[in-house]
């Protein structure tokens, strides 16, 4: 049974609340038809408010692109999910490549923030992927392996079926170069086998995202593959057409 496509947006450090509350009115009316794909974005903390308030009514959910560990306290910078859950988003963004590698963040962090987003009740988005040096060594498998390891550990048969996962190979990120649809179907039939040693109900859930390069001359057959249930776009995040043609694509 084909799961519902889910199409994500992850608009990085990019637009200020107005330019973002334009491009939400504008993602608004372009999908305001689509009934057959979960649809979402990701603006930065500062336009979270305005994006949240633009797509109320709509089909389009809201993500942010990170959330902090801990749900309050002496954090300077931080953003916990619980201020994230109240303020109306549905997802979270946890362990995205620029995170892990810019911001040093570990497999043992993104399991606490993996932890935090259900604590406040967030649907966590969670992002693995390999290096290009670590895909040239034939490490994919093993390194997203050790990512989901550490990340679930301890979460319920329940809450990882609630997870989605996002399969970012790092070289296919913000770089043009995109996993071929062959390349990006082994990683997720990976990915499905490694979550059935859970409940059967758990492979049968979640979602997998591919991310890496996706634009709309590329969704069609990467979203074609069996074991790619959608996508976590970055760069054609941010461009309507493009977007619109991804989650054209999907659906
Ligand atoms: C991302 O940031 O998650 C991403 C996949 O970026 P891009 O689509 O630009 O490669």
């Amino acid at each position: 049974m084909k799961r519902r496509p889910f199409i994500a947006g992850n608009w990085k450090m990019h637009k200020a609340p107005a330019e973002a509350d334009a491009l939400a009115e504008q993602l608004k009316r372009a999908l305001a038809d689509v009934t057959a794909v979960d649809i979402a974005v990701a603006p930065t903390f500062l336009s979270l408010p305005a994006v949240i308030a633009r797509l109320r009514h709509s089909n389009i959910g809201v993500a942010s692109q990170n959330v902090a560990v801990e749900a309050q306290g002496a954090f300077t910078g931080e953003v916990s999910a619980e201020m994230i859950k109240v303020a109306g988003a549905q997802y979270a963004i946890v362990g995205h490549s620029e995170r892990r590698q810019v911001f040093g963040e570990t497999d043992a962090v993104v399991a606490r923030k993996v932890q935090a987003c259900f604590r406040a009740g967030l649907a966590p988005i969670l992002c693995v992927g390999e290096t290009l040096p670590e895909r040239e060594a034939g490490q994919e498998e093993a390194v997203v392996g050790r990512q989901l390891d550490v990340a679930l550990a301890g979460l319920s048969a329940d809450q990882v079926g609630a997870l989605t996962i996002a399969y970012e190979p790092v070289w296919a990120i913000g770089t043009g170069k995109v996993a071929s649809p062959a390349q990006a179907n082994d990683v997720h039939a990976f990915i499905r086998g490694w979550l059935g040693r859970y409940p059967a109900f758990v492979a049968r859930n979640v979602r997998i995202q591919y991310g890496g390069s996706v634009k709309g001359s590329n969704a069609a057959g990467l979203l074609a593959q069996p074991e790619i249930d959608g996508a976590l776009v970055g760069g054609a995040a941010l461009t309507v057409d493009e977007f619109v043609a991804i989650v054209q694509a999907a659906g």
